[in-house]
């Protein structure tokens, strides 16, 4: 049994059916509701933590980490070919934005490891080249890696729940699970509100939507809304200005800004003002402003949509997959999981039909005292982190 009808729910599901057993999926809302269908569709490699900090805490077990977050992009390129799921996927390559000057040197760090031990494409971009590579004066160079895209984040989500529908899972939407207990016997049961269901494992795949169902993984996962705006169209000529080749963009900030143009010219920019929680107007007004700071020339662009997702954050910054009284968990990806969640619901489900789960995800799941649900070390977090970027 699954919980959670997103990329790593649904993923899970498809592969788990792939290897003959009878799987279920309950989703609380609709399938897909979740981050899935809103995100910013911009699939890459790496994790919320960096590349050198990765590596400083964790050594060897570190560069394993992040060989697998290699694995996970390689995961989503070759199940949309493979399958065929349409879903306007681009190797469009991304830049990783310098927001101070000093932020170069540590890109040029991070530059030498990807190129030198992942054997990948990068490379640095100065103040000079940048403007051929984005219409802005706000920023100081940036590190520019060629193995990453962009993809429609619903289209992608509709194309793994035909897969997994293909595949004879029973997927329920509209159906959430309120309790999970432990068979005697062995198994488990899970309960909804109408239904009492016995199944051999469970899969928590519920990230940043993950309620009280299994306390000892809520107080380890802290929801964080992420909030994006869509313009309205704007001409050829405007976007090939904007963003010349079409790269995914963010920028090196703790509250950073990522953007892109969609295939129909839109510009999707998306971002958080603070940890505290806000309204989608103010949201909307405050990612508008940083987008005409960050590109004056699109001012006047009319706002069409905007929206928020809840991403699940986790303590060291990592995601995290493992088993709490036997019921297995997938999550954690820290606002940078269409790839990280891809390849984790494989990974569940691998370990859930007999595998083993690689050592380097063997790793504990931290949490800090007091908190179970009200995550109050928010604020002044982000406090620092937001004076961290002033400074
Ligand atoms: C605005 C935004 C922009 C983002 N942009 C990017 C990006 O550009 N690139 C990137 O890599 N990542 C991005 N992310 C993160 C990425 O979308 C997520 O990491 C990923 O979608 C997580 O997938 P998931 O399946 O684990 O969780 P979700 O898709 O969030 O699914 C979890 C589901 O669990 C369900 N659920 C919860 N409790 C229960 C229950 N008790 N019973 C049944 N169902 C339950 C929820 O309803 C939800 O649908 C973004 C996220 C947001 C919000």
């Amino acid at each position: 049994m699954i919980i959670g009808g997103g990329y790593t729910g649904m993923m899970a599901a498809a592969r788990l059916a792939w290897r003959g057993r009878a799987v279920a999926l309950l989703e609380k809302h609709e399938l897909g509701w979740g981050a899935s269908s809103r995100n910013g569709g911009m699939v890459h490699h790496g994790f919320k933590v960096g590349l050198q900090t990765l590596i400083e805490r964790y050594g060897d077990r570190g560069a394993e980490l992040y060989r697998s977050s290699i694995d996970a992009f390689d995961l989503v390129e070759h199940t949309i070919t493979e399958q065929r799921i349409d879903c306007e996927y681009e190797r469009s390559g991304h830049l990783s934005l310098a927001y101070r000057a000093g932020h170069m040197k540590g890109l040029g760090e991070e530059a030498t490891v990807l190129r030198d031990v992942f054997k990948l494409d990068v490379r640095l971009i100065d103040d000079a080249e940048l403007h051929s590579e984005v219409g802005s004066t706000a920023y100081h160079g940036a590190l520019l890696v060629e193995k990453s895209g962009g993809l429609h984040p619903a289209k992608y989500m509709a194309g793994l729940t035909r897969l997994a529908r293909d595949r004879a899972a029973h997927l329920y939407g509209g159906i959430a699970a309120t309790a999970v207990e432990r068979r005697r016997r062995g198994g488990f049961t899970v309960e909804t509100a109408g239904a009492k269901i016995a199944c051999r494992d469970v899969l928590l795949a519920t990230n940043g939507y993950t309620d009280g169902i299994l306390p000892q993984v809520r107080r380890r996962i802290i929801p964080l809304g992420s909030y994006m705006i869509a313009t309205e169209p704007m001409r050829a000529d405007l976007a090939n200005q904007t963003i010349p080749r079409r790269r995914m963009l963010f920028d090196t900030k703790n509250f950073l800004y990522y953007w892109r143009i969609s295939p129909d010219n839109r510009m999707l920019f998306g971002g958080r003002a603070s940890f505290a929680p806000t309204t989608l107007w103010r949201a909307r007004d405050w990612l508008y402003a940083a987008m005409v700071g960050v590109h004056p020339q699109l001012t006047g662009l009319r706002v069409e949509r905007a929206w928020s997702g809840d991403v699940g954050f986790t303590f060291d910054r990592l995601p995290h997959i493992g088993r709490i009284k036997g019921i297995t968990y997938a999550m954690g990806y820290c606002g940078t999981g269409v790839a990280m969640s891809t390849y984790f619901g494989q990974l569940a489900a691998d370990w859930i039909a007999g595998g083993e789960l690689p050592a380097c995800w063997q790793r504990p799941f931290p949490t800090i005292p007091l908190y179970s649900e009200r995550p109050w070390f928010l604020r002044p977090a982000g406090w620092y982190y937001g004076l961290l970027d002033r400074l």
